[in-house]
């Protein structure tokens, strides 16, 4: 008989977990509590270790297919000077989206049962998936892939320490000009971060034809956190802005937007007998590196592998997470770092942006989780578990 496992969530993580074990021949059954299967914010970067994940599970053309290649990326101080700019990262940015509908289409196609409307309450270690609804599903393996406020995660007492970073963003997409488009076509697509005092803008084409913005700021910056946007007071801070901010307030979908805080969490452990948590359910960072997407989806594929590859689940769990958690917590303490930043003068800020693109052991702090390979690639999508490589 097939291993069958059970899985909270059909967001990034749950999604990629339900694919590479159908892969591997398990049946799989996902839960989504939302009556349909719908992603939260709009675009995001794609790169290189996440896009490995995707070829493994055969999936790379088709989301690529959705997003567009960044070139270039860059920080700016407040006068709009370039502090920082890095050219060819390999990064893509795509509809979120879009990204779940092909996940969720290919698990579909390879025969695993995804239920909307199907919120989930709790596990059990001995291998039980408790819904809301009071029913319990037996498994071989039940996984909790149900986001930052996870009810497995917290029904199993995993956490150790959740913490509330003091910064948070609202996130936007507009139609892009006719010049933002053209600008593609002779320097090619760019991100760019722009800084002024504790506030930031980060743009980025995600189609030819749409740019996703996010803004960010402190918590307590009651004017910058309003939604829909305060056009007066962010354009105080970035008057080089201030046409993209109107055509914000008139083109964006606000009933859509809302202003998300960032955390960051630490678990005892990340699984408990035949249970096992990831994602922003297990290891929630902080957006500033855009790794929470691309650590949700190669632990997810670690996963499968890992189980995959022995008879013994409870042990691989454990070996699972000896072999992953080491990169994630370096994703987590590296992309707070980052967001520290937020509160240091322009000066000292500018500094820190010239180092990390001209030092090279910083550089590759910060680039590691993107170049990393994940376990359980295989440009094939057949995903052995090959020995721990990162790429130079
Ligand atoms: C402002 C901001 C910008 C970001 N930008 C980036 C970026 O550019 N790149 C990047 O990689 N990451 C980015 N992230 C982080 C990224 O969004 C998360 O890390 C990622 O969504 C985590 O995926 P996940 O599958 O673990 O969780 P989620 O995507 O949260 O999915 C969890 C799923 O579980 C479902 N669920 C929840 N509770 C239950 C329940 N009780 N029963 C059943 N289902 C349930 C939810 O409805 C959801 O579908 C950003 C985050 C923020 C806040």
């Amino acid at each position: 008989m097939k291993p069958h496992a059970e899985i909270a969530g059909a967001g990034f993580g749950g999604l990629v977990a339900a694919v590479a074990l159908a892969q591997r021949g398990w049946s799989v059954r996902v839960h989504e509590r939302t009556p349909a299967i719908r992603a939260e914010g709009f675009a995001i970067a794609m790169q290189p270790n996440m896009l490995r994940v995707l070829e493994s599970l055969g999936l790379r053309e088709e989301i690529l297919r959705g997003g567009l290649l960044i070139v270039r990326r860059e920080t700016r101080d407040e006068k709009n000077n370039v502090t920082m700019a890095l050219r060819n990262q390999g990064a893509h940015r795509v509809s979120r989206q879009h990204i779940v509908n092909v996940l969720a289409q290919r698990a579909m196609q390879l025969g695993v049962d995804v239920r909307a409307e199907s919120a989930v309450a709790g596990a059990d270690p001995s291998g039980e998936l408790i819904l809301a609804s009071g029913e319990r599903l037996r498994a071989d393996l039940v996984i909790g892939a149900d986001g930052v406020n996870s009810a497995v995660r917290d029904s199993l007492g995993l956490l150790a320490r959740r913490r509330v970073t003091g910064d948070g963003a609202t996130r936007v997409m507009i139609p892009r000009t006719a010049e933002e488009v053209a600008e593609d076509d002779t320097l090619g697509p760019l991100t760019c971060e722009y800084w002024s005092g504790t506030r930031r803008v980060i743009t980025s084409p995600c189609s030819r034809d749409e740019m996703y913005a996010v803004m960010s700021c402190l918590a307590s910056d009651e004017r910058a956190r309003a939604v829909p946007i305060d056009v007066e007071s962010w354009s105080a801070s970035f008057p080089h802005l201030a046409s993209l901010f109107e055509r914000m307030r008139t083109q964006a979908e606000w009933p859509r937007v809302k202003w998300s805080p960032f955390e960051t969490m630490r678990l005892h452990a990340w699984s408990k007998g035949r249970v096992a948590v990831l994602g922003d359910a297990a290891h929630s960072m902080t957006p500033n590196l855009g790794q929470g997407t691309g650590c949700a989806m190669m632990t997810a594929l670690a996963l499968a592998a890992s189980v995959d590859a022995s008879g013994d689940i409870t042990g691989s769990l454990r070996e699972w997470e000896r072999r992953e958690r080491p990169l994630i917590e370096h994703t987590q303490r590296w992309s707070s770092l980052y967001g520290h930043v937020t509160v240091w003068p322009q000066a000292l800020r500018s500094l820190a942006f010239r180092a990390l693109g001209s030092v090279g052991w910083l550089r590759r702090q910060y680039q590691r989780t993107a170049q990393h390979i994940p376990t359980g690639y295989s440009p094939d999508g057949t995903g052995g578990l090959p020995a721990r490589r990162t790429a130079p």
